[in-house]
């Protein structure tokens, strides 16, 4: 009985054991340096500078993102272990409210993600950020290459691209990539894997290398570029790389290694005026507006968790009445991440004319690497344009939607207006600070919403913020001018 159950298991083992490597893998580690010089390398550090370019954030879909300067890069990886620490400083190139330098730091120690504000304070990231953070450890040939030495490793030859030959490397079932090599030099050109996002779904995630140079008997690359679902993240010239022969200490901060944080979703319902309702409770808000036969909500934001609970609980306020629509504030990441769960209540997404095209893409999207609402029961969408100005009215409701002309933030971007509440409902133009906390050094969008609420000619007495709180317009008005 013990030896039959053992027996198909052993099997993986012995053909793991017996495989080959193929002859391209070989030529990739001669090329790098050879295989003692690169077992020997225990850590890499890399100094550079560089830029970052803030992903799901650009001024309409489609477009080069916006910028971060980065005047230093420092990233340092434990080549024995799934240990890394990565830290920059940079500068948004863009309009934002703070354009002074800002520090990023963070890290992973094997299932532990980090981040250290920049007060020095670790904290442990939520386990979704794991992933990712072990994808980009493994985004480096040096890293790659030393970690696929190691037995159990699969390696396959998968034909060529683009001028380069292409190896598939699975390290663990988890860990999968694509390594292509420079058909002349062999050495590591390009290093793909498939990752989630919330809202492209399965999306390539590439680093391409190139400017190799010797550092001690190893090759090196000397620039380094990576793209998400097609879209520059991030580029860097390195000015040094620096490899250890010794062990690097790499460990997790004290801070960050309790128990990850568990999400959570809390959905806080407040009534603004009869039959207006503000849904709070986390980092991005909602307003659920009801008409005589129906009810509008504005905003699907960040996930299907939050977005489902938010639709859940307009359901609850209003229980007898559809929930028809979904407005969408504009197309940034952070906004849009609850669109495909609207999709799969039946919500007709209303959004911006400019957006229309990306939320046919989004909906449409393959989301086989964790299926989502819409990817486990699929449903084609409705999408409705508004393009300057489209109003709802009933009996007891008026809801005008208007684009915002000329908006810093992003050239796509609606509000709601509530005449007889003399209410307006938008997101990111003015993020109300905590009433005890420090506000931001500017409020750059502030200006362009004042000034829309005028060229309009709307009489807002409240505004609700989907960041932040309700504030009386004047509140705007002041930071504005
Ligand atoms: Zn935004």
């Amino acid at each position: 009985m013990h030896i039959w159950v053992l027996a198909p298991l052993l099997i993986p083992a012995a053909i793991a054991v017996a495989q080959q490597r193929p002859a391209l893998f070989d030529d990739a580690v001669r090329a790098m340096g050879g295989e003692s010089a690169i077992r020997a390398a225990t850590s890499l550090t890399i100094e550079g500078t560089g830029r970052n370019y803030n992903f799901g954030q650009g001024m309409s879909p489609g477009v080069p993102l916006p910028r971060f300067d980065v005047s230093e890069l420092r990233r340092s990886t434990d080549l024995t272990a799934v240990r890394h620490r990565h830290e920059v400083t940079r500068t948004a190139a863009f309009t934002t409210a703070s354009t002074a330098p800002q520090r990023i730091v963070f890290g992973l120690d094997g299932d532990i993600a980090y981040g250290v504000a920049p007060n020095g304070n670790a904290a442990r990231s939520v386990a979704t950020v794991v992933p990712g953070r072990r994808q980009e450890h493994y985004h480096h040939p040096l890293v790659l290459i030393r970690a696929a030495l190691e037995a159990g490793t699969e390696i396959q030859a998968a034909g060529t691209q683009a001028g380069s030959h292409v190896l598939r490397i699975k390290l663990s079932p988890s860990d999968s990539f694509q390594l292509w090599l420079d058909r002349q030099t062999h050495l590591p050109s390009r290093i793909r894997s498939l990752r989630y996002d919330v809202n492209l779904g399965d999306v390539v995630y590439e680093t391409r290398f190139s400017e190799y140079a010797a550092s001690g008997s190893l090759q090196l690359p000397t620039r380094m570029a990576s793209t998400l679902a097609g879209a520059t993240i991030a580029e860097y010239e390195v000015t040094r790389n620096v490899v250890g022969a010794e062990p690097i200490d790499l460990a997790a901060p004290e801070a960050a290694r309790g128990p990850a944080p568990a999400p959570t979703v809390n959905v806080t319902s407040e009534e603004l005026a009869p039959g207006v309702w503000y849904l709070a409770g986390g980092s991005h808000h909602s307003v659920l507006v009801e008409f005589d036969q129906y009810l509008m909500l504005i905003e699907t934001p960040q996930h299907d968790a939050r977005t489902l609970a938010v639709i859940a609980k307009a359901r609850e306020l209003r229980p007898g009445k559809p929930l028809r629509y979904a407005v969408n504030t504009h197309h940034h990441h952070d906004h849009s991440g609850g669109v495909r769960a609207a999709i799969s209540e039946g919500l007709t997404i209303l959004t911006h004319s400019g957006n229309v095209a990306f939320y046919r893409d989004v909906a449409r999207r393959s989301h086989t690497l964790q299926p989502d609402a819409l990817a486990r029961a699929p449903r084609s969408p409705t999408i409705v344009a508004v393009g300057e100005k489209r109003v709802f009215q009933d009996r007891s409701r008026t809801v005008e939607l208007y684009h915002v002309r000329g908006s810093p933030h992003t050239s796509t971007m609606i509000v709601a207006y509530l005449p007889t509440e003399r209410m307006l409902v938008q997101a990111d133009a003015y993020n109300p600070p905590a009433p005890n906390a420090p506000p931001p050094p500017s409020f750059p969008f502030a200006k362009n919403l004042v000034e829309t609420v005028e060229r309009l000619g709307l009489r807002v007495d409240r505004v609700a913020a989907l960041h932040g709180r309700v504030v009386p317009f004047s509140e705007i008005r002041e930071a504005g001018q």
